[in-house]
C-alpha cells in the first residue's frame, strides 16, 4: 500500500504557495506558519485514523483551505454591527452610537498629546474633570462633577466616599439587578456600606425612611428601577420628600437616576424618564448616571451635585481606579455640547436622531431594502411590516417605539441559518427572530449602511 503521507506538502512548500504567501505578508509569518503546521496535523492524523482509504487533499487544495481557515479566524472578534434589533441602547452592542463631531474630537485628542491634567492658563498641574465639568454643571444646574468609567463605578465611588462603615438606606422596591453583574446589594457591600432595606416591595412611605435613620445612617439612597415597573397597589417616596428627610437629620441623598436624561424624552414617546437637572433642583445631593444611556455618549459614570460631597469623592483613592482616559473625556464632551441646543443634540447625538426621525422615513428605508432584497434569489419574501424598537440598556423596559422593519424569509436557507451567516460577516447583522422570519428594524440601522446591509445579502446567495 503506498503511503498516504508521502503526497503531503511540506510547510514550507505550503508557505510558497501563492495564497499563503498573501497571507503571509498581510498577517505575520509565525501565524501562518503555525496554521499550516496544525492544518497538517490534523490532516496526518485524519489519514492515519480513516478506516478507508481517504483521497489526500493537493497541495493546491490545502493551501486554498488553510488559507479559507486562517483568514475566518483573523477576523477580529471586535468587530462592527449592522444593528437591526431595534433595541437603541443594546448593552451587547456596545449602546449608544458616538456621533461623527466626538469621533473627531477623539483623533484630535487620542493621536497627540493633551492638557489632561496640565491647565494651559497657568502651565500648573490640573484636574482631569476640567474639560467636562462647566458643561455638566451647566446642563445640570449642578455645583460640581466627576466622570468615572460607568455608573457602577459611579455608585460604588459614591458610596465608598460618602458612607463607607455606615448605613445605606434603600427602599425593598430599588433594589435593583442590571444585566447579571450589577446588583444593587454586591454593589453596596464592595463600596464597605451596610445596606439598610426599608419598605416593602410595593410600598414604602416616608415614615419608613424617618424610622431608619439614626447616627450610623451615612445616605439616603434613591435608585431608579430602571429595568422593570412594579404595578398595581404601589406606594413610593419621592425625591423630594426624601431630600427632607435628609436635611431634617444632616443625611446626603444619593439619585442613581440610571439614564440620565438631559432632555425631555417624552416628546419620542418614552415618558418618565427623570431629567438629571429635575433631580438636582430637588434638592438631591449627589446625582449619578451613565455616559453611554441616554445621553447618548461614551462609556462613563457621571457624579453631578454639591461641591462639598463631589470633592469627597474625588479624593477618595478609589477615584483613581475609575478614572477615565482622555478620549472618553473628548467624546463626552462633543455629546454633552450638542445639549446647549436641543434641535442641534436631534441633529447629531445618533441617539436622539434615531428617536426622532420620522416613522415615513423609516418605512421609506425599509421599503427599499426589501424591494431590493425580495429580488434576490435567496430570498423567498422580503417585505415590509411595522413593529416596535426599544429603547434597551435598561431603560424605560416597558414602553415600545412604533417603527418599520423588513420581514425576511430565505428561499432554502432555514432562518436561523441565515441569522448566523449575517452574524459572520464583515460588519456583522443582528436581528429579530419572530415567526420564522428574519425581521430587521430601519431604525437602529444607521442610514448610512442601508446599501452595505443589501450587499452583505448579495453575498451570501
Ligand atoms: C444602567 C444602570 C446602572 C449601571 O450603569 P452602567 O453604566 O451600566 O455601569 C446603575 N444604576 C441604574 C439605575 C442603571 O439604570
Amino acid at each position: 500500500m503506498p503511503n498516504p503521507f508521502r503526497n503531503l506538502p511540506s510547510v514550507n512548500q505550503l508557505l510558497e504557495s501563492e495564497p499563503l504567501k498573501r497571507m503571509v505578508d498581510t498577517v505575520n509569518h509565525n501565524v501562518v506558519a503555525d496554521g499550516v503546521r496544525t492544518f497538517l496535523d490534523d490532516l496526518r492524523s485524519q489519514v492515519a485514523n480513516a478506516t478507508d482509504e481517504i483521497a489526500v487533499p493537493t497541495p493546491s487544495e490545502i493551501a486554498e483551505r488553510v488559507a479559507v481557515w486562517l483568514e475566518k479566524s483573523e477576523q477580529p472578534v471586535l468587530r462592527p454591527v449592522i444593528n437591526g434589533t431595534g433595541i437603541l441602547l443594546h448593552t451587547g452592542l456596545g449602546r449608544a452610537p458616538l456621533s461623527s463631531e466626538s469621533l473627531e474630537a477623539v483623533t484630535r485628542i487620542g493621536e497627540g498629546y493633551a492638557s489632561v491634567e496640565i491647565d494651559l492658563d497657568t502651565g500648573e498641574r490640573g484636574q482631569r474633570i476640567k474639560s467636562v465639568e462647566s458643561i455638566l454643571c451647566e446642563l445640570t444646574g449642578a455645583e460640581a462633577a466627576a466622570v468615572v468609567n460607568n455608573n457602577a463605578a459611579a455608585t460604588m465611588l459614591t458610596l465608598a466616599a460618602m458612607a463607607s462603615g455606615q448605613e445605606v438606606v434603600v427602599s425593598r422596591g430599588q433594589l435593583i439587578e442590571i444585566g447579571g453583574s450589577y446588583r444593587l446589594p454586591d454593589v453596596m457591600e464592595c463600596s464597605g456600606c451596610r445596606l439598610r432595606e426599608v419598605g416593602t416591595t410595593n410600598k414604602t412611605h416616608t415614615s419608613d425612611y424617618e424610622s431608619a435613620v439614626w447616627e450610623e445612617t451615612g445616605a439616603l439612597l434613591k435608585v431608579h428601577p430602571s429595568n422593570f415597573e412594579v404595578v398595581g397597589f404601589t406606594q413610593t417616596v419621592s425625591l423630594a420628600e426624601m431630600v427632607q428627610i435628609g436635611r431634617k437629620h444632616g443625611v446626603p441623598v444619593i439619585d442613581d437616576v440610571g439614564s440620565g436624561a438631559l432632555v425631555d424624552f417624552a416628546k419620542y414617546g418614552l415618558a418618565d424618564e427623570p431629567l438629571v437637572s429635575d433631580s438636582v433642583k430637588q434638592g438631591a445631593d449627589v446625582v449619578l448616571f451613565s455616559g453611554d444611556k441616554l445621553v447618548g455618549g461614551p462609556q462613563c459614570g457621571i457624579i453631578v451635585g454639591k461641591a462639598q460631597y463631589i470633592n469627597r469623592i474625588v479624593q477618595n483613592p478609589l477615584m483613581r481606579a475609575m478614572r477615565v482616559g482622555k478620549m472618553t473625556l473628548a467624546a463626552l464632551k462633543e455629546t454633552l455640547l450638542c445639549y446647549r441646543d436641543e434641535e442641534v443634540a436631534e441633529t447629531r447625538v445618533p441617539l436622539l436622531k434615531m428617536l426622532s426621525v420620522s416613522s415615513e422615513n423609516l418605512k421609506l428605508r425599509a421599503g427599499k431594502i426589501a424591494d431590493q432584497l425580495d429580488h434576490l434569489d435567496s430570498i423567498k419574501v422580503a417585505e415590509v411590516v411595522a413593529c416596535h424598537s426599544m429603547l434597551g440598556g435598561g431603560s424605560v423596559p416597558t414602553q415600545k417605539i412604533d417603527s418599520w422593519c423588513v420581514s425576511i424569509e430565505p428561499e432554502e436557507m432555514s432562518v436561523d441559518g441565515l441569522a448566523s451567516a449575517l452574524r459572520d460577516s464583515d460588519p456583522g447583522v443582528m436581528g429579530r427572530i419572530h415567526n420564522e422570519r428574519l425581521m430587521l428594524d430601519v431604525r437602529t440601522v444607521q442610514p448610512k449602511h442601508d446599501i452595505e446591509l443589501v450587499k452583505l445579502f448579495e453575498t451570501l446567495s
